[in-house]
């Protein structure tokens, strides 16, 4: 389609303004045919039509007249002005950091429907498909582009898709930055198209997980790509948006050496004088890239978008691993929080690099380094190079020739076998120290430590976040008899999940009632516990579900959720069986009935919950509930209590209320 060939209002407006000379370079070059085709234009792209600044600003105040005669019905333009973020933090204005930042005058262009033309597909996202395209400019010269259009129902694009697309539209119009992918124009359409730039080397992720005879990529360009994805994350910080799906899969390769950050779908302004954003409703998450925060109270920031930096180092290392596979979406938090578990140091990453993604993955988000710190940090930990000096043909030994570069892994002054990636065969492998010299060190045998740093400065290490201990488990999740659960994978696959689901604790259970040996493993009971002791015969005088506590129990809030005895004033009259528990059928059936009803609870968490209500089921199931709300934000118990009756006891009702204000 070609610029509308009659634009009256144009010609009239330019001439009003002794700018009747601008007409037809505005019509053709620029593309506008509409008043508000200039929402898009920048001062740029007039700069480059020739029209000088004064000129520039007696248009917007003539074209701010006109517009206020006439009002834009198209909903293109009202959605595309009127984008709010779904919930900010709310402080006075004067608090307010910088958010979306104004539009310096928009898109390049508006690119006629007919400028642009599809060929094969990329790929296809949750509310778009991709294409390779090639946009053809008024001067001729054809550009290759991707082209993302807004997948249309029969109903016509509308509701959050058509948002979200336009959501992504506005921001991207703003960005401008050598690792941040570009958005071209967008065609005013069936389908409303997005031009963007040609990523021709496709996703990271897929890179990553290219089968031989594919090489695996350099350790020393993952490298480069971290520190080009934290410049880049740096300036998106400093427009004041949080990414918040920063994950391989949306880091593009538009050539060899440089990655683009993409999906700019799920981007939002922060707000609030602690420059969060929180999720307003249950939106899908890609709860495995996901800090704590944002998992307990749909907190996202530039500190989440450094957890998710650090998820992101982890995927490239382990070769485009799924972090937390087969772990289900409602355990993540707790293995996080509860057993501070993190991903395993990847065998492919130095100690080094593994510090900087412990550091990203720091609990609380203040204590995790901003992204331009993070540039720093990875300067530090850059793996030395060093040349081999010999045939290295040792069986087992990681093969090398003379002259073979090769990048260090691993290595000390008092180890005599190091680990490195070889740069002609990029094989990994242990080989003997004596026989690279390190390049840093002009040449000299290496016996010198190579790692430039530590675990890095500062690090909080606990337990099993400092890497070191966790080694070679993902988790803590042994395997449940010999044998890993086999999750559906194809259930785990989906990486987006609504918040909700996250943490709606688990699937029901529709048999068997037992949890999932994760979850069984993930609330393991303490040694102390594990062998339960018979449980003293008693009756209760009532079947009134015992009262919630008065107050917050002195024991740390990651307690295991049988660790805390409730007051148990009005205990059940079932009789709880005095010997083994298990033989008795009244006992199970009590059991699975409490298992049923709960979310994501254990067999002895139910077992424990019975014998403290005298096996009265209601008040055990109630006391689980409790627990489970308990757990999940940071009220009382007695206040949990108090929410859950209101909402008549139903679990996900009462979650999504405390999260909500949380
Ligand atoms: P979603 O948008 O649902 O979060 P997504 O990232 O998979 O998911 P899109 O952004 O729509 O969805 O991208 C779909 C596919 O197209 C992806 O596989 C991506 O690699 C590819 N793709 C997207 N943009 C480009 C581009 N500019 N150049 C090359 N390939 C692209």
């Amino acid at each position: 389609m070609l610029p509308e060939a009659g634009s009256p209002w144009l010609l009239q407006l330019l001439r009003n303004l002794q700018l009747g000379q601008f007409y037809q370079p505005i019509l053709e070059e620029l593309n506008v045919t509409r008043p508000e085709h200039f929402d898009f234009v920048r001062p740029e792209d007039l700069d480059s039509i020739g029209m000088g600044r004064p000129a520039q600003r007696r248009l917007a105040e003539a074209l701010k007249r006109h517009r206020s005669g006439v009002k834009s019905k198209n909903w293109v333009y009202k959605i595309l002005g009127g984008f709010a973020p779904e919930q900010k933090e709310t402080t006075p204005p004067s608090l307010n950091p910088p958010t979306l930042p104004e539009p310096e005058g928009g898109l390049k262009c508006l690119i006629p429907e007919g400028a642009v033309c599809r060929r094969e597909l990329l790929g296809s996202g949750c509310f778009g498909v991709v294409h390779r395209g090639l946009w053809m400019l008024p001067s001729g010269q054809n550009v290759p582009v991707a082209v993302k259009s807004l997948r249309v129902g029969p109903e016509g694009p509308v509701g959050t898709e058509l948002g979200d697309f336009l959501r992504e539209v506005s921001i991207m119009m703003n960005l401008e930055h050598p690792h941040v992918l570009r958005l071209h124009g967008l065609v005013l359409g069936q389908p409303l198209q997005m031009v963007m730039e040609l990523a021709p080397l496709g996703s990271l992720h897929a890179r990553l997980k290219a089968p031989a005879p594919m090489p695996p990529l350099p350790i020393t360009l993952l490298c480069l790509f971290l520190r080009q994805l934290a410049g880049a994350m740096s300036y998106l910080g400093s427009r004041g948006l949080v990414h918040r799906d920063l994950a391989t899969r949306n880091l593009l390769l538009a050539s060899p050496r440089t990655i683009k950050v993409a999906d700019f779908g799920l981007v939002r302004p922060l707000g609030g004088a602690r420059g969060r954003y929180i999720m307003g409703g249950p939106r899908p998450i890609p709860y495995a890239w996901c800090a704590p925060e944002s998992l307990r109270q749909g907190a996202f920031s530039s500190a989440s978008d450094v957890w998710m930096f650090g998820v992101t180092l982890w995927e490239m290392f382990s070769g485009g691993e799924e972090p937390w596979t087969g772990v289900p979406p409602y355990l993540i938090l707790q293995l996080l929080e509860k057993d501070r578990s993190r991903l395993p140091r990847p065998p492919f990453c130095s100690r080094a690099l593994y510090s900087v993604a412990l550091r990203c993955w720091a609990p609380h988000p203040e204590d995790r380094p901003t992204f331009s710190y993070l540039e720093e940090l990875l300067q530090e930990a850059w793996p030395s190079e060093g040349r081999c000096v010999r045939d290295i043909t040792e069986p087992g030994a990681l093969q090398m020739e003379p002259g073979d570069s090769v990048t260090i892994i691993e290595g000390s002054p008092d180890s005599t076998t190091w680990k490195g990636q070889n740069g002609r065969t990029f094989k990994v492998g242990s080989f003997p120290a004596s026989a690279v010299t390190l390049a840093d060190l002009g040449g000299s045998s290496a016996t010198h430590p190579v790692h430039r740093s530590s675990p890095a400065r500062g690090e909080r290490c606990r337990a099993n976040i400092d890497g070191e201990r966790e080694k070679e488990k993902p988790w803590d999740l042994p395997p449940a008899q010999g044998q890993r659960r086999k999750v559906s994978l194809q259930r785990m696959k989906g990486i987006s999940k609504s918040l909700e689901s996250v943490l709606s604790l688990g699937p029901r259970l529709t048999g068997g009632g037992s949890s999932p040996p994760e979850l069984r493993r993930a609330r393991a009971v303490p040694p102390g516990l594990q062998g339960l002791p018979p449980c003293p015969p008693f009756t209760s005088s009532s079947s009134q579900p015992s009262q919630p506590p008065r107050e917050r129990p002195p024991r740390p809030k990651r307690e295991l959720l049988h660790n805390h005895r409730i007051n148990t004033p009005g205990a059940s009259k079932a009789t709880v069986p005095s010997g083994c528990l298990f033989p008795d059928p009244e006992w199970q059936r009590r059991i699975m009935e409490v298992e049923l009803s709960v979310h994501g609870v254990t067999h002895q968490e139910c077992q424990a919950a019975l014998r403290t209500t005298g096996g009265d089921v209601v008040s055990a199931i109630r006391n689980l509930k409790v627990e489970q709300l308990f757990h999940l934000s940071s009220r009382s118990r007695a206040d949990c209590w108090h929410i859950l009756e209101h909402y008549q006891w139903d679990l996900s009702a009462a979650s999504r209320y405390v999260l909500a204000r949380s």
